[in-house]
């Protein structure tokens, strides 16, 4: 993910009325120590003003501004207290558009217990001696109210290295200090900036015309050998996306550690948890990600008011595609989940893809993520992969370090294959909900030669302007085809070679649509989103009880109600217990046989289990520090809809087979 404002600005909605344009904006140039022992930061920042510009900036509450001169006097400063911020109006009366604030703050203590749902939320500036983060937003800096450049030189003890996004200008170690100067000519909306103590290696590469900067900041035990195979990894997703969208906009780019659960792309670098990093299948997913919002969010700005889609168009390109070179199967498996995601979400919980801006709970990343990249495959389906590329390079090249819209991605995919997508883009992005496509009649008879098949499809109202895939089932083998759907009934007549025995709709999950139920086994998602949850413990240990409590707590987006009995009326619930309290239960609550990929040795197991309409969540583990070591893993893992675990470790998983609704064809005679 980018690191998208937590609100879109006032700003963002003037951009709106100017369009395209390119802005210039702001420039800030900061000059600063941080000493992360005594967790302070002192600075003078010296903010330049655009001649049409509201002048003003915002600046933590805690902050002591030593002065503020502009033209070689004082300026009086008043501010208004906001989100923590303090923002100060520049008098009007003042004609001198450049303003030097020297100031100093305290900074928090790192808060390294957060969990990652808590790292998404807007985080203080952090610093400690083994890392600091300071985000855009906290305050640490006078930052304007509408895009900026910047330059910043940054000053930290010699054992530290610091970086802030932007081109290193130069570097020194001398008198007990290591100073950093980075420069960044393009629109900001804010700076972060890290520091740690880093080992840094480097590796200069030729990509294009270009010589590029590639670095690992690592924490000292992640080693030489890992921060070698990042580099490689960077430089292989730097030529590969240099090549298919354009060249990589930048001077370098960087791979920092975090002693932080994040997984941040920013612009030249991106800023991943050092749990995270040792992951050995990082590099091969998250880290092509991450560098591909270079382009995607960190080069062309979404434009937040009217929807995000840098996130379904990296997931598309990035985490997608990797799974369509790797096989078809593996793709149409990624589809499915995409879906069976979507389909786990409480009712009332979807906004419209046009509303989202950032991930901050599963129905927000199911739409975001899943739906929006499910969008970028129907386009390509549509139009086709040499025009869909062709359409890529245009509109990167079009609005490189500009904002763009949804709109401005349907106008390129129109251009590049000469066709209107409106009726492709508008309900897509507009509305919420799927469309559920069912077959109401299916009927063949010979006819002069070969088979005619009459079939009748359906969909809810208002329709959707649908190309369903249709896989029939002869006696030889299986012919696809596409049949239009475009409103709440159509009937269509198709000439077939062989006779039709069967048929399925959508079934390599083509379509954005709601799952049949059969195409849905529950996965641990369900309980994860969960409205309204209700936790069952089967265990009258006191140390289990309080360990199924605190596991509750992490797992589940919503608070619990803690209940007796499983309740009928809940459409989810949560049982917890030891291996032989769960198999009671599954009797008592009729869940059937507890499922055989249970039954191994290892010290936890969660699964799913549907009992009627519920959806119940089983967690077994055989003492309550096994319970409490789910805490790490489980909620990373509701595409799920099984899982083992051995102490912290996630050593099995699956989700239930998922059966295709085949659908059997009329012959004349009836059978
Ligand atoms: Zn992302």
């Amino acid at each position: 993910m980018t690191r998208a404002p937590a609100l879109p600005r006032a700003a963002a909605a003037l951009l709106l009325l100017l369009g395209s344009l390119a802005v210039r904006a702001a420039h800030v140039d900061l000059d600063i120590t941080l000493d992360p022992i005594d967790r302070t930061l002192a600075g003078t920042a010296t903010l330049r003003f655009d001649a049409n510009e509201r002048r003003s900036f915002a600046l933590s509450s805690e902050a002591v501004v030593e002065h503020a001169r502009a033209g070689g006097r004082e300026v009086p400063l008043d501010g208004k207290a906001r989100d923590g911020r303090r923002v100060y109006a520049i008098p009007a009366a003042l004609n001198d558009r450049v303003v030097t604030i020297a100031y100093r703050l305290k900074l928090a203590p790192l808060d390294d217990a957060r969990d990652h749902r808590r790292v998404l939320a807007a985080l203080p500036a952090m610093t400690d001696a083994k890392g600091s983060f300071l985000p855009a937003g906290s305050g640490w800096y006078p930052e304007p109210e509408a895009d900026f450049s910047y330059a910043v030189s940054i000053s930290v003890p010699a054992s530290q290295r610091a970086i802030v996004p932007g081109k290193l200008a130069s570097e020194t170690e001398s008198g007990g200090a290591y100073r950093a100067r980075f420069e960044f000519p393009h629109p900001a909306e804010g700076i972060d900036l890290m520091a740690g103590p880093y080992g840094v290696r480097e590796r200069i590469v030729r990509i294009g015309d270009r010589d590029l900067r590639l670095r690992t900041y690592f924490a000292p035990e992640l080693g030489n050998e890992l921060s070698d195979d990042y580099l490689a990894a960077v430089e292989r997703y730097l030529r590969l996306y240099s090549g298919s969208i354009g060249a990589y906009p930048f001077d370098g780019f960087s791979v920092v550690s975090s002693p932080l659960p994040t997984g941040f792309g920013m612009p030249t670098l991106t800023y991943l948890g050092a749990q995270v990093i040792r992951l050995p299948f990082i590099r091969d997913t998250s880290l092509g990600h991450e560098v591909l919002h270079s382009w995607w969010g960190n080069c062309v700005y979404p434009e937040y008011s009217r929807g995000n889609w840098a996130e379904g168009l990296t997931t598309f390109m990035a985490d997608y595609a990797y799974k369509e070179q790797a096989a078809g199967s593996a793709a149409r498996e990624m589809r499915h989940g995409w879906l069976r995601d979507y389909a786990a979400l409480p009712n009332g919980e979807e906004k419209p893809l046009a509303a989202f801006t950032s991930r901050t709970h599963s129905a927000s990343a199911a739409v975001g993520y899943g739906k929006a990249a499910m969008m970028f495959y129907m386009v390509r389906e549509k139009i086709g992969a040499a025009a869909f590329d062709r359409a890529i390079r245009a509109f990167y090249r079009d609005h490189r370090f500009k904002r763009a819209s949804w709109a401005d991605l349907e106008a390129a995919f129109s251009k590049a294959s000469r066709q209107s997508l409106a009726a492709l883009f508008d309900p897509w992005l507009s509305r919420t909900g799927a469309p559920r496509i069912a077959v109401t009649h299916a009927a063949a008879e010979p006819a002069a030669s070969g088979w005619r098949l009459t079939l009748a499809l359906t969909q809810d109202t208002p329709a959707y302007r649908l190309d369903v895939p249709v896989a029939v089932r002869t006696a030889t083998g299986e012919e696809v085809l596409r049949v239009p759907l475009s409103k709440a009934r159509d009937a269509v007549t198709l000439a077939l070679k062989e006779q039709p025995v069967s048929l399925a709709v959508d079934p390599e999950f083509q379509l954005w649509r709601q799952l049949a139920p059969g195409e849905a086994p529950p996965i641990l998602r369900a309980a994860i989103a969960a409205q309204d949850p209700v936790i069952v413990v089967a265990d009258e240990r006191a140390d289990f009880r309080r360990a199924a409590d605190a596991l509750g707590k992490v797992l589940l987006e919503r608070p619990a109600r803690i209940a007796e009995a499983l309740p009928t009326d809940a459409p989810v619930a949560i049982l917890m217990g030891s291996p032989a309290g769960i198999a009671e239960a599954h009797t008592q609550y009729q869940l059937g046989p507890v499922p055989e990929e249970m039954k191994g040795a290892s010290t936890a197991q969660a699964w799913t289990v549907r009992r009627g309409s519920q959806t119940v969540l089983v967690i077994a583990a055989k003492d309550a520090a096994a319970l409490a070591a789910l805490a790490g893993a489980l909620p990373h893992l509701g595409g799920q809809s099984w899982v083992a675990f051995e102490g912290p470790r996630p050593v099995a998983r699956g989700v239930w087979k998922a059966e295709a609704v085949r659908v059997p064809v009329m012959l004349p005679g009836g059978n």
